[in-house]
Parts: C-alpha cells; sequence; structure tokens
C-alpha cells in the first residue's frame, strides 16, 4: 500500500506511507519521499485526467500493463512488478487533486466492485479530512501572521509616540536607535548624522546588545566625554559609495567588501565601528526630511548576514520618515532655546552694563563738575597752583570719559563675532610697538614696566591695534596690581606647534609647514582673577566681580577688544595664568615675518 500526498503550495508529491509484503517502511512518517509533478509524469496524468479508480491486471494476460504503468509499481513502496492486481484511487477535492492511495494484491481480480466502492467512499473521507486539517492549519497561520503584525504595529506605535514627543535631540536620538532595534530585533542600530559640510555622516546615537559598545550609549551615560566619543565615529560621505546610494536607494545593503571600502577611506573612528562590530550585511535607511538628507540609519546584527521582511522594511521605513520631522523639529526647538537663552543672558548683561556704565560716567563727570564749580566759586581766592591741580583732575576725569566713551563706540563698530574687522595690515617691529605704548602709560602709572622683546621680530599686522592691545593689556595690568608691583613684558620668536596646544589653530599648520609667530606674555604681580572669572573676562562688559566692588574704574570691554584684534590679525589672546594675590599673565601671538629689506631694527614701523 502506498499513500501519496500532493501540496499544491509547494507543488510537490510527498510519499507519506507504504506497506511493502506486509511490512511498514518507518522511516517514511519521519522523512517523507519529496517529488515533483514533472518527475512523476504518469502519476500526475493518471490521478489528474482519470476521474475514476485506475484498476490493473498485471498477470501474463497483460503484460503490456505492466510496462506502461512501471512509474506507478515501482518506487518507495518497492518492486510491486510481481503483484496481480493493482489498484489506485485518487484522492480528490472536487477537481483539485490531494494525493492518491495505491494498493497492491498477489491475487488476481483481488477487489470486488463493492470493495472498491467501500475504499472509494473512505479515500474521500480522508480527502476531506486532509484538506480540513490542512485548511485549518491555514487559518491558524494567517491568525498568527494578523497577530504578529498587530504586535509590531502596536510596537511601532508606541515607538513613533515617543520619538514625537521628545524633544531634547539626543535623547530623541537615543530613543530612535533603540526603538528601531527593538522592532526589528536587531542587535546594534546606529544614526549617523549628516555633517554641515555635508562631507561625512557622524554617529550620534547607538544602540547596541553585545555590550560592546553600550559604555558609550548615551541614555546610560550623560557625560559629554562620551558623546564626544560617539561623535568620533565618523563615516566618509563625499565622494564615497554612500553618498551615491544615498541619492538613488531608499534603503540599501552595505555587504562585507562595501564595508571594508569604507574602512580604507575613513578615520580612526569609523574604522573601529566598521571592522570591530563584525558587520557581513548592514542595512541603510536615508532619514530625509522633505528630500532633504538629515542622516542615516544604519542596523545590523554582528557576523549575521540578514535580509530583512517586506514588512520589517515597511515598519523601518515608516519610523525614520516620522523620526525625520521629530528630529527636525527638535532640532529647531533646541535652537530657539539657545537662543533664548542667549537672549536672557544678554539682557542681564546689558542691565549689568548700564549700572557699570553709568558708575563710569558718573565719576568722572562728577569730578568734572566738582572742580569746576569749585573754580568759579573761589575763582577770586585761589592760587595759580590750585587752578593747576583743578584742572590736572578735570583734565584727567575728561580723559576717563572719552576713553570710556570711545571703548563703547569701538565695540559697538566691532558689531557681531562673525563679523570681519577693517584692519590696515603692514610690517611693524614688535619691539617699538611695545615701547610706544609702555611710554605711553608710564606717565600715568606708577609701576615699573620691562620689557624683554628681542629686537628683530617684526609681524605683519594694524600697528595702531597692535599698539592699542598692548597699551590695553600695560594698563590692566597697572590697573589691577599694587604700586610697587613689577610688569613684565616679553617677545620671542617660535613657530606655531610650539604654543600651549589649547591655543595652536592646527588648520594652519600643514604638511611641513609650521608658521613662525611672536609670542608676547604681559605679567604683572597683581590681584589675580578667580578661576570662576577667567573664561568670562573676554566677554563684552564682563568684569571680575571682584573689580566691581573696588574704586577701579572699567568698562569690561578692553578685553573683548583686544582679542577681537588679535583674532583679526591672525592670532590668539589668552589668559595664560592667574593666580589670585600672587599676578596674572596674558598672552597672545601673532604671525611673524622677516624684516622688510631696507628697514633697521631701529626704524620706525609706520
Ligand atoms: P576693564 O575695563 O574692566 O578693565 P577688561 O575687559 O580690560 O575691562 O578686563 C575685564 C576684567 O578682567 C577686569 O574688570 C578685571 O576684573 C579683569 N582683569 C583684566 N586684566 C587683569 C589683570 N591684569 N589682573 C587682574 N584682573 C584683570
Amino acid at each position: 500500500m502506498l499513500l501519496t500526498l500532493y501540496d499544491r503550495d509547494t507543488k510537490k508529491i510527498y510519499d507519506v506511507f507504504a506497506i511493502d509484503s506486509g511490512k511498514r517502511n518507518d522511516i517514511l512518517l519521519e522523512q517523507p519521499v519529496v517529488d515533483t509533478p514533472e518527475s512523476r509524469p504518469l502519476w500526475w496524468h493518471v490521478t489528474q485526467e482519470e476521474k475514476r479508480t485506475l484498476l490493473l491486471t498485471l498477470d501474463s494476460q497483460e503484460p503490456e500493463n505492466y510496462s506502461k504503468y512501471e512509474e506507478l509499481l515501482k518506487g518507495t513502496w518497492g518492486d510491486q512488478s510481481r503483484a496481480e492486481t493493482f489498484l489506485l484511487l485518487p484522492m480528490k477535492m472536487f477537481t483539485r487533486v490531494v494525493g492518491s492511495l495505491c494498493l497492491t494484491s498477489s491475487h488476481t481480480d483481488a477487489y470486488s466492485p463493492e470493495e472498491i466502492l467501500i475504499l472509494e467512499t473512505m479515500v474521500q473521507i480522508i480527502t476531506v479530512s486532509i484538506e480540513n486539517a490542512k485548511l485549518y492549519d491555514r487559518s491558524r497561520q494567517s491568525l498568527l501572521k494578523a497577530k504578529q503584525r498587530e504586535e509590531s504595529l502596536a510596537t511601532m506605535n508606541s515607538a513613533l509616540q515617543v520619538i514625537s514627543t521628545v524633544l531634547h535631540v539626543s535623547e530623541l536620538l537615543q530613543k530612535f536607535v533603540e526603538n528601531v532595534a527593538n522592532l526589528v530585533q536587531a542587535e546594534m542600530c546606529t544614526f549617523f548624522q549628516l555633517s554641515t559640510d555635508e562631507q561625512e555622516l557622524v554617529a550620534q546615537a547607538i544602540y547596541d546588545t553585545t555590550g560592546q559598545w553600550r559604555n558609550i550609549n548615551r541614555s546610560t551615560n550623560k557625560d559629554e566625554k562620551h558623546d564626544e566619543l560617539i561623535e568620533m565615529i565618523r563615516l566618509p560621505f563625499k565622494g564615497s559609495i554612500l553618498e551615491h546610494l544615498v541619492e538613488d536607494e531608499t534603503f540599501f545593503y552595505l555587504d562585507s567588501t562595501m564595508v571594508e571600502e569604507l574602512a580604507q577611506a575613513s578615520e580612526e573612528g569609523g574604522v573601529i565601528f566598521l571592522r570591530e562590530t563584525h558587520i557581513q550585511k548592514m542595512l541603510m535607511i536615508p532619514v530625509r526630511y522633505q528630500m532633504e538628507i538629515v542622516g542615516i540609519l544604519a542596523i545590523h546584527t554582528p557576523h549575521s548576514n540578514r535580509t530583512f521582511r517586506p514588512e520589517e522594511l515597511g515598519a523601518l521605513l515608516a519610523i525614520s520618515g516620522q523620526a525625520a520631522s521629530a528630529i527636525r523639529n527638535a532640532q529647531l526647538f533646541e535652537q530657539i532655546q539657545e537662543a533664548y537663552a542667549e537672549l536672557q543672558r544678554m539682557d542681564k548683561l546689558k542691565d549689568e552694563f548700564i549700572v557699570t556704565a553709568s558708575h563710569e560716567l558718573r565719576t568722572p563727570l562728577s569730578a568734572i563738575s566738582g572742580y569746576s564749580s569749585l573754580l568759579k566759586r573761589q575763582s577770586g581766592r585761589i592760587t595759580p597752583q590750585q587752578i593747576l591741580r583743578f584742572a590736572t583732575k578735570i583734565g584727567s576725569a575728561t580723559q576717563q570719559l572719552s576713553d570710556l566713551v570711545s571703548n563703547m563706540t569701538e565695540a559697538a563698530k566691532m558689531g557681531a563675532l562673525d563679523k570681519k574687522l577693517e584692519l590696515q595690515l603692514g610690517p611693524v617691529q614688535l619691539l617699538t610697538a611695545a615701547e610706544m605704548a609702555a611710554t605711553m602709560l608710564s606717565i600715568n602709572i606708577e609701576q615699573k614696566i620691562t620689557l624683554h622683546i628681542e629686537d628683530d621680530i617684526w609681524l605683519q599686522c594694524d600697528a595702531m591695534r597692535l599698539r592699542q592691545v598692548m597699551t590695553n593689556l600695560l594698563d590692566n595690568a597697572a590697573k589691577y596690581s599694587p604700586p610697587d608691583g613689577r610688569i613684565i613684558v616679553t617677545g620671542s620668536a617660535t613657530t606655531l606647534s610650539q604654543l600651549p596646544e589649547d591655543q595652536v589653530d592646527y588648520t594652519q599648520i600643514a604638511e611641513g609647514f609650521d608658521p613662525s609667530v611672536a609670542l608676547v606674555r604681559v605679567c604683572d604681580e597683581g590681584e589675580g582673577i578667580s578661576p570662576d572669572d577667567q573664561q568670562k573676562i573676554f566677554e563684552k562688559f564682563v568684569r571680575a566681580s571682584r573689580s566691581l566692588t573696588t574704586p577701579i574704574r572699567g568698562s569690561g570691554l578692553g578685553l573683548y577688544i583686544c582679542r577681537r584684534y588679535i583674532e583679526a590679525m591672525g592670532g590668539r589672546l589668552w589668559l595664560e595664568q592667574s593666580i589670585p594675590g600672587e599676578g596674572s599673565v596674558f598672552s597672545f601671538y601673532l604671525p611673524c615675518i622677516d624684516p622688510p629689506i631696507g628697514k633697521s631694527v631701529d626704524d620706525e614701523p609706520e
């Protein structure tokens, strides 16, 4: 006996049960023999075409039957050619073939018409049961699928809700990668943002269940250092395969060859990410906001060659689309918040400035009005010496007023930090500029200024502005020091790379080219500046908190103006060191040039 089933989904024939000479083939139950209709054309023809049972007599009286039906008689159930009777009962549901039941017997005319009728009825019942079982299985599977779809829709919905409600960019991105990884059960998900110059993709958030990158997960570690670590993972974009693929595709995969190609064009952080996360196949989804690329979502499971199913891709594309506008909204919100905070800070500064300025203006003004009314009232009685004293007082108060007004006008004229200042650059000898500033100041101050400046240092800068910077630094050194404090100015030639690391502008150091610069340091033995105030003093209108409570005049504009001028001349100015009660060192550097031909070191530079 042989029971054969046909599966119309897979279009395969399965022999599932066989008995040969009374012995059951047990292996079939576990492992049915699989065939195709093409390799069993006769079986296919008989079950498909013959409507009724096939009954054959195989003995010597009908020898042609054996050769004609050989395909049916040999196979899984052994060789049935010795049988006398062969019976094949097709199992059909309407016109659809479900299978067949074949029986052989060593007797001639083994099956009577009544027996065949009973067998046919039995086969029909089996057929209906098999079909029912299949139907049940199918509806169970579609139910299961519907449930899965429902579950993934719910996950997606909650993911969408989460990312649409977060307004903090880095928190939003972390939630985004986390939810995406959970949605498709991926072990790693990274969001890369396109840099503003569109040259590279910079990692902003990583979700990783392998634990390798867990220590730089933003949601668990809000330390700025960790953010910097993530941002070191950079992939090249402009001109790389990524740029072309992003242009044409809604999603694409990177295989290990492409990953290696990218790694070769990447910096260290990118190389570590690409080589050490064992990428075999990584799904890349460009995240676009109104056609404009915001970044790329990269999803993969280490060591896995996974291809995502269409419904998974659909969900990922939907969530990425939603994330793009959420990211843009959050970025806008942060910008507005920053602008608002800046506005508030400026407002506070303005209030403080009004207090400072009115105090600064009132002091010389009251000196002027006081001394002039004294002059008026006592005009008949005062000596020429007293007149000279009052006039000097009025003169210096007027000078203070005029300095203050000119500083305020100058700072206002400078405009925004990114505004380019108009300067008149030319060769200037550092020593001469420093000597002029020191001479001008020494009339008004009690401290002694000592210069240690190499006389062959020439700078390409604006002579007037350089003198103004030097005067300002020296004036501060004197203002904030005791009368017996020493003020020392040093000036030496060096190269950019020799300067303190945090002051070097590395973009100016090309391969094999290290520009010559002059380093100027103004050292005093004054009151110093508290660590809290050290960064703030370079801002407009900011005075160290200590200076606000002393009678020392100032507007908080000097260092701001100096820094702007030095930067406009291609250098930098910074507070090198300041110890409260011991003194401060302000330093700046400017680019050096060779002494101009024909100029001796003693020449006046202008
Ligand atoms: P100001 O007109 O107030 O001197 P600056 O911009 O020149 O404005 O300086 C800002 C603040 O920095 C000063 O108010 C003072 O508190 C501090 N400062 C500047 N130079 C020195 C210095 N050499 N020693 C101590 N404090 C200083």
